[in-house]
């Protein structure tokens, strides 16, 4: 049963046929990893914990700098130097304080991925380097969790939800990272913190849908904004069968780190998304 004021804090979803009462109430009973407090991980945050979303996970192990804050919208100037997890914690407390926030200041790797992701029912990729990337994909594969994935670099964002097993996964589409020291991040490419903050509120909107059941989750679709044109535009991806972590024959069976691996493997020639385009001419993007 919902309390007077949760009825009243999200009455203008309950009101949504495809919401009402029972779907609050998943809601409030959903948990969500955010892997990254950063420019995708902000937006994604703070509509999750708007909505009620119960238990919600913050993952990141850096503090707050200054030039994050142009698009890292869960920390203030007065957040500067703290660990973005607490600062996370503390906006989206004072968001909604029904949530529970779980800070976990630790960045992700091959030894403590699946007991990061165990608890939670989906898990939000914002993470701002290929390593964590492959992994948490790798990892929802084999643990069967449901994964969005979100990238943003300069003008230019993705967004991807993927069904393990079910639907394409991200390394079906771009089976292998580009080449370690290929792609700076957004410190050296630069990015406008607003495409950020479209592309983590679509990826909030698709982790709601998920965790609802209703509406039709990016799945084997890549939307693809291009952000100067004002274009969205979706590239049909499939469940590749030759997969490394998803395909018939999986050669990724535990996790590994992704950090010595190569790019000699290209992503399917009708995609040019952000990463991987800009990984070609050497001066592209981690996502955040
Ligand atoms: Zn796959």
């Amino acid at each position: 049963m919902l309390s007077k004021d949760q009825i009243a804090r999200y009455s203008r979803q309950l009101i949504l046929p495809e919401v009402g009462v029972k779907g609050q109430e998943k809601l409030l009973r959903a948990s969500v990893l955010v892997i990254g407090a950063g420019g995708l991980g902000s937006p994604s945050a703070l509509y999750l914990a708007a909505a009620g979303v119960g238990t919600i996970g913050i993952l990141d192990r850096e503090a707050v700098t200054l030039s994050n804050l142009h698009r890292q919208l869960l920390h203030g100037t007065g957040d500067v130097g703290r660990p973005k997890s607490l600062s996370a914690r503390s906006r989206l407390n004072a968001l909604n304080p029904e949530v529970s926030v779980i800070a976990l200041q630790a960045s992700l790797d091959a030894s403590n991925a699946r007991e990061l992701l165990q608890p939670y029912d989906l898990v939000l990729d914002g993470a701002d380097n290929f390593p964590s990337r492959y992994l948490a994909n790798d990892a929802c594969v084999l643990m069967g969790k449901p994964l969005v994935h979100g990238g943003v670099v300069h003008f230019d964002a993705q967004v991807m939800t993927v069904r393990p097993r079910v639907s394409a996964c991200f390394r079906c589409v771009f089976p292998e990272p580009p080449a370690p020291g290929a792609i700076p991040g957004c410190e050296e490419a630069g990015v406008l913190g607003a495409v950020a903050g479209v592309v983590g509120s679509l990826m909030a909107h698709e982790a709601l849908k998920v965790l609802l059941g209703i509406g039709e989750p990016l799945v084997n679709r890549l939307l693809v904004f291009e952000g100067r044109a004002g274009r969205f535009r979706e590239v049909p991806v499939r469940r590749n069968p030759s997969c490394a972590v998803c395909g018939d024959a999986p050669t990724i069976r535990e996790l590994r780190e992704e950090g010595a691996v190569c790019a000699t493997t290209t992503p399917h020639p009708a995609l040019q998304t952000p990463e991987h385009a800009m990984a070609k001419s050497s001066t592209t993007a981690r996502q955040r």
